[in-house]
C-alpha cells in the first residue's frame, strides 16, 4: 500500500547541480521552508568521471562562492582557473610558435575548474545540513499539476521498489535532459544552433605549460600554470576543450559544427584520437601513451535547445538543462543556472509574502529569454570563425565587454529581479543587444575575408587595462544611481570598441559590408565615441 503522501512547500525534481543549488539557495534565504530534492542516482556519485559541465566562469563562480556562500569548499576543493586560453594549433606540434589568446596573470574575479563529482556530493550533504530533505535512489515517475490556485502539485516518486507521493505548493523540474514538465507540457524548442560534442575525462593531468621548453614562451605567464585554465585548441568549426579537475583527472572534449565536423568522425574514444590525430596533434602525442587511463567517453548530438517558458505563475518552474541549453564555448551552463534559481527564488519569496506571482513569472521568464536570445547569437552560426588568428582575438574581446559589461553588472549587483530599475536602462539594454546582432554578422563577414595570418604571438587579455579594470568593476557595490551610471558607461563603451573593430577590418578589406553595425552604431543619441586609446590588441 502507498504511504500517504508527504508535504511539502518546494519539490524539486533531479538533485544534480541546478537541483541541490536551488534547495540551498532557498534554504539559505528561508530558514523555516521545507524542501526535499528526488535524485534517481544513488550517492556518493563517482569522482572525475561523472557529469560535463566543469568550467565556470563569473556569473556561476559568483553564484557558488558568494551567493551560496561555499567560498571553503570553492578554494579548498576545487581549483582556481586561469582565465580562459585560445591556441590556433590546429596541425600543429609547436605551439610556441601559434597566436594564443588569453591572460598573463589571474584577472581580478575568481572563476573555478569544478570536479562534478565531489561538488555534487558536497552540495548533497551542504543541502542536508541547512536542513533539505534530499533523497538519493529517487526516480520522479508520474507528475500532476495543480488546477486551481489553492490546490497542491503531486507526483509520485519510486525507491526501492516503493511508490511514494509527495505534494508541494511549488514544483521544480531540475531533472536536466530527462525534462520531465518540458514534456508533460509539450515545452520543447529547437533552436537552430545545431552543434555536437565528445568528451572523455583521463586520470592524469595534461601540463600544457610542458608542451614547449622554450622558456620565453613558458615565462609569458606568471604564475607559469596554463593548465589550469580552460584551454581551447581551436579551428574552423570546432574547438577542444582540456579542463583540469582537482580529482587528478583531466577532462578533454571535442565541440563542432557538423558542416565542419560530423559527429560520426569522433563519436568514439578511437575515432577522436584519430581526429586528434589529423586535427590537434600535440594532444595526439600526449594522451596516446596514456589510452589506459580512460576514464569515460560520451557524447550529444545536437545539445543546444530552447525552451517555450520556464517560469510559471501556476507556481512551477524549469532549472538548469531541464529548461534551455546554449553551446559551452564560454561555459555559460552555470550562470544560466544561477540566474534561473535566483528568478524561482524569488517567485517563492513572493508566493510566501502573499503576493501573486503572475505577471511577475511572465516578466521573468521574458527577461531570462532575451539574455538567452543574446547569449546565444555568440555561437550560432559562429564555429567557422573558431579558427580564426585575426578576428577570434577581436570577438573574444567584444564577447567578454558584453557579458562583463551587461550581463555580469546586473548579476553581482544584485538587480536581476529589480524590474523597475531595469525598466529605467532598458533602452541602452536593446541598443546592447541589438549592437552584439550586428557585430556577430559583421564578425563573420570580416572572417570570410581575412588573411588569417597565425603568429607566434599572445593577445595578451591582462595587459589591456580597461579589459582587466572591467573584470575587477564586478567587485564594486553599487547603489541605483551608480548601477544605471554603470550601464551607460558599458553602452559606450561597447560602441567605442564595435567603432574600432568596424575600423580595423574595413581599413584592411575596404570592400567589407559595414551596413547593418553603421546602422545600429548610428541608431543612438551619442555619437560613438573615439577612445582615448585603442582597446584592440595590436594588430
Ligand atoms: C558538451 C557540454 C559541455 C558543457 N560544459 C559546461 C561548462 O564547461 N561549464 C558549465 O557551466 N556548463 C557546461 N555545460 C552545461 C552543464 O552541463 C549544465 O549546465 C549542468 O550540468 C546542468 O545541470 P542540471 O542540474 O540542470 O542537470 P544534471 O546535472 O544533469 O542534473 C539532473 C539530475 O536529475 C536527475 N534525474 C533525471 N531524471 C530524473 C527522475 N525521473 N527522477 C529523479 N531524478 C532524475 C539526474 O540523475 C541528474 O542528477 C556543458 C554542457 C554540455 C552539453
Amino acid at each position: 500500500m502507498t504511504p500517504p503522501p508527504s508535504r511539502h512547500d518546494v519539490v524539486i525534481m533531479g538533485g544534480g547541480l541546478a537541483g541541490l543549488t536551488l534547495a540551498l539557495q532557498l534554504k539559505r534565504r528561508f530558514d523555516d521552508i521545507d524542501v526535499i530534492v528526488l535524485e534517481r542516482r544513488s550517492h556518493p556519485v563517482p569522482h572525475a568521471a561523472h557529469k560535463v559541465g566543469e568550467s565556470s566562469v563569473e556569473i556561476g563562480a559568483h553564484y557558488f562562492d558568494t551567493v551560496l556562500g561555499l567560498k571553503t569548499h570553492m578554494h579548498g576543493a576545487q581549483l582556481r582557473k586561469f582565465g580562459f586560453r585560445f591556441f590556433f594549433s590546429e596541425g600543429r606540434r609547436d605551439i610556441d610558435q601559434v597566436t594564443e589568446i588569453g591572460a598573463s596573470r589571474f584577472l581580478s574575479v575568481p572563476s573555478y575548474q569544478i570536479d562534478r563529482g565531489i561538488f555534487e556530493n558536497y552540495l548533497a550533504e551542504e543541502a542536508t545540513r541547512a536542513g533539505v530533505r534530499f533523497v538519493d535512489d529517487a526516480l520522479v515517475r508520474r507528475i500532476e499539476l495543480a488546477q486551481d490556485p489553492h490546490a497542491l502539485h503531486r507526483l509520485e516518486w519510486t525507491q526501492d521498489g516503493e511508490t511514494r507521493v509527495a505534494e508541494a505548493r511549488w514544483l521544480v523540474d531540475a531533472c536536466g535532459r530527462a525534462g520531465l514538465l518540458k514534456r508533460k507540457l509539450g515545452l520543447a524548442q529547437a533552436n537552430a544552433h545545431d552543434c555536437n560534442a565528445v568528451w572523455f575525462r583521463i586520470g592524469a593531468r595534461i601540463t600544457i605549460d610542458h608542451w614547449s621548453d622554450n622558456a620565453e614562451w613558458r615565462a609569458r605567464c606568471e604564475p607559469q600554470a596554463r593548465w589550469l585554465s580552460t584551454n581551447h585548441l581551436v579551428g574552423t568549426g570546432y574547438w577542444v576543450w582540456l579542463i583540469p579537475l582537482a580529482s587528478g583527472s583531466h577532462s578533454v572534449g571535442i565541440v563542432a559544427d557538423p558542416r565542419q565536423h560530423p559527429l560520426e568522425s569522433m563519436d568514439s574514444f578511437d575515432k577522436a584520437m584519430d581526429w586528434f590525430r589529423r586535427w590537434q596533434p600535440r594532444l595526439y602525442d600526449e594522451l596516446d601513451g596514456q589510452r589506459h587511463l580512460l576514464q569515460d567517453f560520451a557524447f550529444f548530438r545536437n545539445f543546444s535547445y530552447g525552451c517555450k517558458q520556464v517560469f510559471s505563475g501556476q507556481r512551477w518552474a524549469l532549472t538548469g538543462e531541464a529548461g534551455l541549453f546554449l553551446d559551452p564555448f564560454y561555459s555559460p551552463g552555470s550562470d544560466f543556472i544561477a540566474m534561473s534559481n535566483t528568478y524561482i527564488t524569488d517567485l517563492i519569496a513572493h508566493d510566501r509574502a502573499g503576493r501573486s506571482v503572475q505577471a511577475r513569472a511572465q516578466l521573468y521568464d521574458q527577461i531570462y529569454h532575451s539574455f538567452y536570445e543574446s547569449t546565444l547569437a555568440l555561437y550560432r552560426d559562429q564555429y567557422a570563425l573558431f579558427g580564426d588568428p585575426e578576428v577570434l582575438p577581436a570577438k573574444v574581446i567584444w564577447d567578454y565587454t558584453y557579458y562583463w559589461g551587461v550581463l555580469s553588472q546586473i548579476f553581482f549587483q544584485q538587480r536581476l529581479t529589480d524590474l523597475a530599475l531595469l525598466g529605467t536602462v532598458r533602452e541602452e539594454l536593446q541598443h546592447c543587444q541589438r549592437l552584439n546582432v550586428a557585430m556577430q554578422d559583421f564578425l563573420r563577414a570580416w572572417s570570410a575575408k581575412s588573411a588569417k595570418r597565425n603568429p607566434a604571438v599572445m593577445r595578451d587579455q591582462a595587459a589591456l587595462p580597461w579589459f582587466a579594470e572591467l573584470n575587477r568593476s564586478l567587485n564594486d557595490r553599487l547603489d541605483d544611481e551608480a548601477f544605471k551610471a554603470r550601464l551607460r558607461a558599458s553602452t559606450t563603451q561597447l560602441r567605442a570598441l564595435a567603432g574600432e573593430i568596424l575600423q580595423r577590418a574595413c581599413a584592411e578589406h575596404p570592400g567589407l559590408d559595414n551596413d547593418a553595425l553603421r546602422t545600429v552604431l548610428a541608431d543612438h543619441a551619442q555619437p560613438p565615441p573615439a577612445p582615448a586609446a585603442p582597446m584592440l590588441f595590436a594588430a
